[in-house]
């Protein structure tokens, strides 16, 4: 036989017919302030007796615990109806708090990640806090210890969670009411300040009555702000959310009334701890879903950005090479006429005996250089492109290049009555000696030409184990909004009529691909008014044994030529250009002994014993049915050593690429007369000291 009660305090005492049945934490009350539930108590058939038998029942509850009316029956029976009665008031609450509580936890870690997602996150902690104070009712212990502050503890949830709700209401529905923040934040702090107070002093119950319908009342606001926010967003999918949100509202009504206005049975239940859980969880499900859909978009916004770049990449490849193919035909073109007339105005400039004549070439001569200085400056970025230029590193003597750059560059800043001072230094950095010179004269030019007043400053300073080559002006300066652009091809400041004589804008594009190449770091300080300072970052090197300027072999100043009575084979397919050639090699003295178009007229020439070895030959690189590379080689077949030039105008970086494994002398056209000049002495001077060396001594 059994006893069974649907609603038995916590802290009770039993005894059938004068004998004690149970007695349950009546003499230790800490912790348990006495909550009602289920109870099933075994009665042995020695305590019952024939006819009537006495229960009598004590019990010490906290508020609203309550007695059921008491079932005796068969074990059996009873069980099975006290295990259903235990399901449905105490696991199953507890079951849907507890995974209501882990979505929640979830929700906060996810807020964590992402604050700005403040309806998740503050809808996560109303759910967290809500469970776990709908969780502890169903403990047999407080988790306060004692009665009193338990009662303080949830009076305070309480009134954390409607503010908490108010502040999910707004971020849901997108809104902000200030004034009603403000209200919210008061109500946190104040009414369980308040509650404190009225704990300490044992009238907690009737603030509750107080406190309670201003709470309800506060949650009207967030309740219509759910409503709108649902209809704006998505109709449908939000109505959930908002009828769940608005049955916590109604269950909050439900147990004010149960608890704390005594206008129920003192049999009911409360249902938030039904409610919450189970709105909790909708809504729950409802922001887990928008998150879920808003990856799945931004995922499939990544494919497509992806898809996108991957088709923008290869469209930039292909107009890239498109660009290659357009300025290596061009420039080919370009150059061809150029040298004509570059070598035809420097004779022009020769036999004149006008100055009115000589003024004009010399303007001529103007315009032809800066169209070379185009070509140039494109044919050494299309190099740089191709991979045809390959650092040479090694130990660079800063002073060689100073020097190099001062005997360039020291003219044009005179001309302008600008100072340009090299600070001594004796660094010695790891670089290539040819690309450095190239970034510092760029720089240093820029520099001249920016700068109207004042002087320009070179300097190399040792910092942090580097060594920092500065560039510095007092020019116009470059606006911050300009610095990084003045770096890409054709960008210039203050050059909208693209005036070939303030430079063609690729200077500094040459600069930053070589300094990439050489893994130096560049950078650029600059106040627009104030002048701007370059630098380079360089290493330092250790021993200085192979010091090599290109400035020094270039550079050497113009001794007079001596091609007086050298016989020189000629290979031109351009008419114009050949006969040019023609007639500046007669003028520096030299004599054309044979200047062939292709290279079977060249090999049928060769071919032919009376022919004597000429001193040198200058090919074009470019030639029908063949190329210089060919030409060269069948004449050094025939004559042996035969010093050559070979001069081209071509930028295809395949081209580019086969010359420079040629390892042999290039000119890249357009030239100016001296670089020709220079170029053919020291053609000449290259195989006669190689002659010397090897020859024996007498
Ligand atoms: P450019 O041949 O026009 O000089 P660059 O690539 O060398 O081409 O320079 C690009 C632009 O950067 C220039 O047009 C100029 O406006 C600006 N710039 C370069 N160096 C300086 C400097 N030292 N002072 C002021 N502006 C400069």
């Amino acid at each position: 036989m059994a006893l069974m009660f649907t609603r038995l305090s916590t802290r009770h005492r039993l005894w059938i017919n004068g004998r004690p049945l149970a007695n349950q934490a009546m003499d230790d009350a800490f912790g348990n302030p006495g909550f009602p539930r289920p109870a099933l108590l075994e009665l042995s058939p020695a305590l019952l007796q024939a006819g009537h038998n006495t229960v009598v029942i004590e019990v010490v509850h906290a508020q609203r615990a309550g007695l059921s009316s008491v079932d005796v029956g068969p074990m059996v029976t009873l069980r099975a109806r006290y295990l259903r009665h235990l399901l449905v008031s105490v696991e199953l609450p507890q079951a849907l708090n507890m995974a209501c509580g882990g979505l929640a936890l979830l929700l906060v870690l996810i807020w964590r990640r992402r604050p700005s997602e403040v309806a998740l996150g503050s809808f996560g902690v109303i759910a967290l806090v809500g469970s776990v104070r709908n969780y502890s009712y169903f403990l047999d212990t407080s988790v306060t210890g004692t009665a009193l502050w338990a009662d303080w503890f949830f009076f305070a949830i309480n009134v954390w969670i409607v503010a908490l709700f108010g502040v999910f209401a707004q971020a849901f529905a997108g809104q902000r009411w200030p004034r009603y923040r403000r209200w919210l934040l008061g109500l946190a702090i104040v009414v369980p300040a308040l509650g404190l107070v009225a704990t300490g002093l044992d009238r907690l119950q009737e603030l509750r009555g107080y406190a309670y319908p201003v709470l309800i009342g506060t949650c009207l606001p967030g309740l219509w702000l759910c409503l709108a926010g649902a209809r704006a967003k998505r109709p449908w999918g939000a109505v959930g959310p908002a009828l769940g949100m608005g049955a916590m509202v109604g269950a909050g009504v439900h147990d004010y009334m149960f608890q704390t206005a005594y206008w129920l049975p003192m049999t009911e239940t409360f249902w938030m701890p039904y409610v919450m859980p189970v709105t909790l969880g909708i809504i729950s499900l409802a922001l887990v879903r928008r998150m879920v859909h808003a990856l799945s978009e931004v995922e499939a916004l990544n494919t497509e950005l992806e898809a996108r770049v991957a088709a923008r990449t290869r469209e930039l490849e292909l107009a890239n090479a498109a660009k290659t193919r357009f300025l290596a035909s061009a420039s080919h073109d370009l150059r061809q006429p150029l040298v004509t007339i570059g070598l035809l105005v420097g004779l022009a400039k020769d036999r004149s005996d006008s100055p009115q004549t000589r003024q004009l070439m010399n303007r001529v001569d103007e315009a032809v250089g800066s169209m070379e200085g185009l070509l140039t400056g494109l044919l050494d970025l299309s190099r740089l492109e191709a991979g045809a230029v390959k650092p040479d590193p090694g130990p660079v003597r800063l002073a060689a290049v100073f020097d190099a750059i001062d005997a360039h560059e020291h003219a044009a800043a005179s001309l302008k009555g600008l100072r340009l001072r090299f600070r001594a230094t004796d660094a010695v950095v790891w670089s290539d000696a040819v690309m450095l010179e190239r970034i510092l004269r760029n720089l240093v030019a820029n520099a001249v030409r920016y700068t109207e007043r004042g002087g320009v400053l070179v300097a190399a300073r040792r910092r942090g184990g580097r060594v920092v080559i500065e560039v510095r002006d007092s020019g116009i300066g470059i606006a911050p909004e300009h610095q990084q652009a003045i770096f890409q091809e054709f960008v210039q400041v203050d050059n909208p009529a693209r005036d070939g004589t303030k430079g063609m804008g690729l200077g500094l594009a040459i600069v930053q691909r070589s300094a990439a190449m050489l893994g130096h770091r560049i950078g650029l300080e600059s106040a627009l008014g104030r002048g701007s300072r370059f630098w380079v970052e360089l290493p330092p090197a250790e021993a200085p044994q192979a010091v090599f300027s290109d400035a020094a072999a270039v550079d050497t100043p113009g001794e007079p030529v001596p091609l007086q009575g050298r016989r020189v084979l000629l290979m031109e397919d351009d008419a114009s250009v050949r006969a040019a050639m023609i007639e500046r090699l007669q003028a520096w003295g030299a004599q054309v002994v044979a200047a062939h178009v292709d290279v079977p007229s060249l090999e049928a020439w060769l071919a032919d014993p009376q022919q004597s070895a000429p001193d040198l030959m200058v090919s074009d690189y470019r030639l029908p049915h063949g190329d210089g590379l060919q030409a060269i080689a069948a004449a050094r077949r025939r004559f042996g050593a035969l010093p050559a030039l070979l001069v081209t105008g071509d930028i295809a970086p395949h081209d580019l690429a086969r010359l420079h494994d040629a390892g042999l002398r290039v000119l890249h056209k357009p030239f100016r007369p001296e670089a020709l000049r220079d170029a053919l002495l020291e053609a000449l001077l290259a195989v006669e000291d190689a002659a010397e060396t090897i020859a024996p001594p007498c």
